[in-house]
């Protein structure tokens, strides 16, 4: 007799009854939300899972996060046109214009040379964010990184360089060209009503040397977005964003730092947490009757494994966990769809034989001969202790012997991973990465699928002229 009574058995059952009543819904989305979780590659998933489970009590393996309970899911190639490896640039690029492209470009096309200004108007390739907001959508861009970073550049920006953030990074050939600085062109950004809502880090981008900025042009981009819009509120702080009255604020933009937002492990009550600022986002967004487009990035999860910290990264994956969780709580999924991804992996992985349940962060704890767990540090040949978490290259390579590590020193907040390569910056994985959708035309993610297919999914369900 089949294991009926078995609780995973029943469970198992369950599960399948669901997906047997899965139908595909056909209607027009009226509403999009793309989340993309900065260098959360499936690997960060599963850690990310772990560490929510057991931050909570449990052995954290059986854990589901918020978008994993999505219906459809897919793998993503996220290669670009002249990398094995990607980088945000590219691979954002790709989601919000249907093609590939060159690393570090932002909306232009790999015809172009990277970093190149020449004909500024040459190789433009036109954004979802820009066709959602000629339709009539509202258009929203938050982030925990800067807001004028690779990622959300991609909703509102096109340049042959992702590093010109404000003017005073424009090369000598790009000004005389007349390229300009991603942070002036979410200011001018004119398709529709313009963007919306706009959140994140990245101030100093905005503001002029003379206020505390970086901008050499004198231009105090802040100012000029609320001369730009009538309505137009601007927020700094995390009780500013609070007192906001949604109803009638259609213009938002929010800038909670000069440069990054801080990690979520490290935030205080000044800024505002991922869940918080799409709360908001939504609030203002759904009031307009055409439907609305919404990128919501965590930026920061590549930030902290390119540190080689992976309990930051961790953190900042839990919260890009939630922020979903608080989108789900206020929209209506029969008429938006939702899409969760990452742009590229990391060269992290989860190793060692550790026994079920133990700290994801912790040292890699085995299992005897019988099957028990020794609650024992398992041993390299070096006759070191090792943790289950680790990176293939980046700054927590070590030279010679590896030190003794202790349970105390792993679980530290800043604690460094060890790795193979020594490298300053852990790097990217070119591994695929998952996609997760839920919603209208959600069916349509699936397969093992190019990362410029989701532009075109995105914008079937919108049905974007
Ligand atoms: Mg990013
Ligand atoms: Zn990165």
């Amino acid at each position: 007799m089949p294991p009926r009574d078995d609780p995973m058995w029943r469970a198992a059952e369950a599960a399948l009854t669901a997906r047997m009543a899965l139908r595909p819904n056909e209607g027009r989305a009226k509403n999009v939300i793309l989340f993309i979780g900065d260098g959360m590659g499936v690997s960060t998933i599963t850690a990310i899972r772990i560490f929510d489970g057991q931050s909570r009590g449990n052995p954290g393996e059986e854990n589901a996060l918020s978008f994993e309970r999505f219906p459809y899911t897919a793998l993503v190639k996220t290669y670009n046109v002249n990398a094995q490896v990607p980088d945000s640039a590219g691979t954002a690029s790709a989601i919000m214009t249907g093609l590939k492209t060159n690393r570090g470009v932002i909306d232009m096309a790999a015809s172009r040379e990277v970093a190149t200004c020449g004909d500024p108007a040459d190789g433009v390739l036109p954004s979802l964010a820009e066709r959602a907001a000629a339709g009539g959508r509202a258009i929203g861009v938050v982030t925990t990184a800067r807001l004028t970073h690779a990622t959300p550049a991609t909703v509102y920006a096109h340049s042959p360089s992702r590093e010109w953030e404000a003017d005073v990074d424009l090369s000598a050939e790009a000004r005389e060209n007349g390229c300009t600085d991603i942070a002036a062109q979410l200011i001018a950004f004119s398709h529709g009503e313009g963007v919306n809502v706009a959140m994140g880090g990245g101030r100093a981008n905005f503001l002029p040397r003379e206020k505390g900025g970086r901008r050499g042009d004198g231009r105090d981009l802040v100012a000029a977005w609320r001369a730009h819009h009538a309505d137009a509120q601007t927020v700094t702080t995390a009780g500013e964003l609070a007192a906001i009255d949604p109803a009638s604020t259609h213009h938002l933009l929010g800038l909670f730092a000069d440069s990054h937002m801080a990690y979520e492990a490290k935030r205080g009550d000044d800024q505002p947490s991922l869940a918080e600022m799409t709360r908001r986002a939504i609030d203002i967004l759904a009031q307009d009757d055409d439907g609305f487009f919404l990128m919501v990035e965590g930026g920061r999860i590549d930030h902290a494994h390119h540190a080689g910290r992976a309990a930051l990264a961790l953190r900042d994956g839990q919260a890009f966990a939630d922020a979903v969780t608080a989108a789900l709580a206020r929209v209506n999924l029969d008429e938006t769809l939702i899409i969760v991804t990452a742009d590229h992996s990391h060269v992290f992985t989860i190793a060692g034989y550790p026994a079920r349940g133990n700290p994801i962060l912790g040292l890699a704890r085995g299992l005897d001969e019988h099957g028990h767990p020794t609650g024992k540090p398992l041993l390299g040949a070096d006759g070191k202790p090792y943790t289950t978490l680790g990176y293939w290259d980046g700054p927590g390579a070590l030279a010679g012997e590896r030190p003794d590590l202790d349970e105390k020193t792993v679980t530290a907040l800043d604690y460094r991973q060890q790795a193979a390569v020594p490298l300053h910056s852990e790097t990217h994985g070119g591994e695929d990465v998952a996609a997760f959708a839920v919603g209208p035309w959600a069916h349509l993610v699936g397969g093992v699928m190019e990362q410029n297919l989701l532009y075109h999914v995105m914008a079937r369900a919108m049905a974007l002229r």
